[in-house]
């Protein structure tokens, strides 16, 4: 699909906005390191924050007493935008790892999470052919990386 140019340091900072409440609320502090920022690249913008606010969300919902989420944004190279979404929650184990972009996979306690927040967010990564990997260790944290193209890719 084409989409236009934007900036998506926008729309990060507006979900910044958004989740303040419920940050506060969970006493969690979010750091951000832009050095991307100005760099616009091909998005669809509301899928763009679907998939940041699912990321946030987890992230805040992993942080039971509260912690930290650092956003990050660095060029990895001429072609690719690299943002990445750290917390210092409970974690995820090498086993759950490997499943949590399956769609229904869950966690969570009924009514809580549905599992499909990360299933429809590797979709929106897929869309605008970029990647998402994760990293984490149980009890430590997480670092979720997403990789987007700067220019409309054709292949
Ligand atoms: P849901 O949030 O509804 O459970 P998701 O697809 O968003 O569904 O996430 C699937 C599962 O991945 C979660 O239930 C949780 O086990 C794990 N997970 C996702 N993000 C994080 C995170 N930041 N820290 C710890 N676990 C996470
Ligand atoms: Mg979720």
């Amino acid at each position: 699909p084409e989409f236009l140019m934007h900036d998506l340091h926008g729309i990060l900072d507006d979900i910044l906005g958004i989740l303040r409440h419920r940050m506060e609320k969970g006493r969690v502090t979010a750091t951000t390191d832009f050095a991307a920022r100005g760099v616009e690249l091909p998005l669809d913008p509301e899928k763009i924050r679907q998939l940041f606010m699912n990321l946030i969300i987890n992230a805040i919902q992993a942080m039971d007493g509260g912690g930290t989420i650092r956003l990050s944004s660095r060029l990895v190279d001429a072609r690719h935008l690299e943002v990445s979404v750290a917390d210092t929650g409970n974690g995820i184990s090498q086993g759950d790892q490997k499943r949590i972009f399956e769609p229904f996979f869950t966690t969570k306690e009924k009514g809580v999470g549905t599992g499909l927040g990360l299933s429809v967010s590797y979709g929106i990564v897929k869309q605008h052919e970029g990647s998402i990997q994760v990293e984490s260790t149980a009890g430590e944290g997480t670092r979720f990386i997403i990789t987007l193209p700067l220019r409309p890719q054709h292949t």
